[in-house]
């Protein structure tokens, strides 16, 4: 080797050398746990990332609370139950537009109008009381998705709209569709930041995408619907495993309570202002997102098995796991019902 030969393989070494201790490391992708308490109940997110996203997680859970929260004054939501404001922001427009869907979709079943019988039944802002006949009477003509409308213009981050009452009394109840809309929201925002692994579950409603940190498919539990107020039982009907899946579940057995002998539940029927009573203990939907899973499992529990069933066959992109209470000579079992696209995948 030449002298210059010999500079110049020197020179390259150090460059390298300089190279590796200039660059930073990769950072290392890791599995995250954020659990916690929001809207009311308790979330469980879990995904692989570079970093930590518990601040941004949390910032997009007081966006969404500033949208479409019932017991926040100020939300979106509010303000214009108040009457104080008719403008709708972009949450609040893929909310509404979902839930007129479904509430074509079920017949009238699922309505975001029923606040104020949900009000009436001690499920909302006020308080449980004995609720007489003439009360539902004088609330039901204020109750229909046909006394309002929403205005659009534009779409995407372009997106405004304002909310049309032709019945000044007309109160919207997003109880039965933001909490798997809030799944989809958290699971974009772990998709913008380069997620591919991760679970969510707020309150029950689950988006997951990939695998867990043992490099196998999510496994997702469908809770046996026993009567448990106290939300604290928690026993297993089925265990499902996926890699891609959003998922909700309704069920009249931990927000009830009894009325003399009827068990009132928080499903109301809004045809006729009545909590339903029927064999369909829980509802459990898969569709193309969270946010619809949510609306179609309550309608399902207003429609009962068969109305459900109907829905959901209509429907390719949804299935539905049904448990149903069945009267066996003298003791009550459990029955599942599944739509036909429930066992694909
Ligand atoms: P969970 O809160 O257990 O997930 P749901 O998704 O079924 O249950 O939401 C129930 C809530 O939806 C009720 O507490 C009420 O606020 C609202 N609600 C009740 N009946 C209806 C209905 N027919 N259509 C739309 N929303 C409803
Ligand atoms: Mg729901």
């Amino acid at each position: 080797m030449t002298r210059k030969q010999l500079l110049i393989s020197t020179a390259l070494i150090a460059l390298v050398a300089l190279v590796l201790i200039l660059v930073p490391d990769q950072p290392k992708a890791s599995y995250y746990a954020d659990k916690g308490q929001v809207f009311g109940t308790y979330y469980a997110i879990q995904y692989e990332s570079t970093a930590d996203l518990h601040d941004s997680i949390r910032a997009a859970f007081a966006a969404f609370d500033a949208s479409m929260s019932m017991f926040n004054p100020s939300s979106t939501l509010s303000r214009i139950n108040a009457g104080v404001d008719s403008v709708a922001d972009a949450y609040f427009i893929a909310m509404y537009r979902t839930a007129e869907d479904v509430h074509l979709r079920s017949g009238g079943a699922f309505d975001i109008t029923v606040a104020p019988l949900v009000n009436l039944w001690g499920f909302g802002l006020k308080n449980r009381a004995h609720v007489e006949p003439a009360q539902v009477e004088q609330l039901l003509p204020h109750v229909g998705m046909n006394k309002v409308r929403l205005h659009v213009t534009g779409d995407g981050l372009q997106v405004s709209g304002y909310v049309e009452k032709t019945d000044p009394y007309v109160q919207l109840d997003a109880g039965a569709i933001a909490k798997g809309q809030s799944c989809d929201v958290i699971a974009a925002l772990l998709a913008r930041n380069g997620c591919e692994n991760y679970l969510v579950d707020i309150g029950g409603e689950v988006v997951a995408k990939g695998c867990n940190a043992q490099g196998n498919p999510w496994r997702i539990g469908i809770t046996r619907p026993v009567d448990d107020a106290t939300g604290e039982l928690s026993e297993v009907q089925s265990v499902l495993k996926t890699t891609d899946i959003a998922l909700a579940t309704s069920g009249n057995y931990r927000n009830f309570y009894y009325d003399g002998v009827e068990k009132r539940s928080h499903t109301i029927d809004p045809r006729t202002g009545y909590p339903v009573q029927h064999g369909l203990l829980s509802a459990t939907v898969r569709s193309s997102s969270c946010m619809r899973a949510d609306a179609l499992a309550t309608a399902c529990m207003v429609l009962g098995e068969e109305g459900a069933i109907k829905m959901i066959e209509a429907d390719s992109v949804s299935a539905c796991y049904l448990i149903l209470a069945e009267q066996v000579d003298d003791s009550t079992t459990m029955k599942v019902v599944c739509s036909s696209r429930w066992k694909e995948e």
